[in-house]
């Protein structure tokens, strides 16, 4: 229920478990969505679907890159088209528009 931040609609955040240094890091994502209209043939399309994707990703302790392969739930009437990583979200950033927590 957002106002009028429509600049983040398609920020997805997410925390992936570092092979570098071991930590967790949280990543911005930009999500490229599709949306799309079913018809009522698709109805068993209903369940959101898992899409996996294989990004690369920078660990900002040791700034190495390290390749993960991650999922994305793609809900019913949405397609996930791309993603691309945006990079690490500051832990210091204020959280202005937090809805996670
Ligand atoms: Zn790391």
């Amino acid at each position: 229920m957002s106002n009028d931040d429509n600049s983040d609609e398609n920020r997805d955040l997410l925390e992936i478990p570092c092979r570098k240094c071991g930590q967790k890091h949280n990543y911005l994502l930009d999500v490229e969505r599709s949306y799309v209209v079913y018809n009522l043939m698709s109805t068993h399309q209903m369940k959101p679907v898992k899409k996996t994707f294989t990004r690369i990703f920078i660990c900002p302790i040791k700034d190495q890159e390290f390749q993960v392969t991650f999922s994305l739930i793609q809900s019913f009437g949405t397609i996930i088209r791309n993603v691309v990583v945006k990079g690490v979200k500051d832990g210091g950033e204020k959280e202005t528009d937090s809805e996670q927590e």
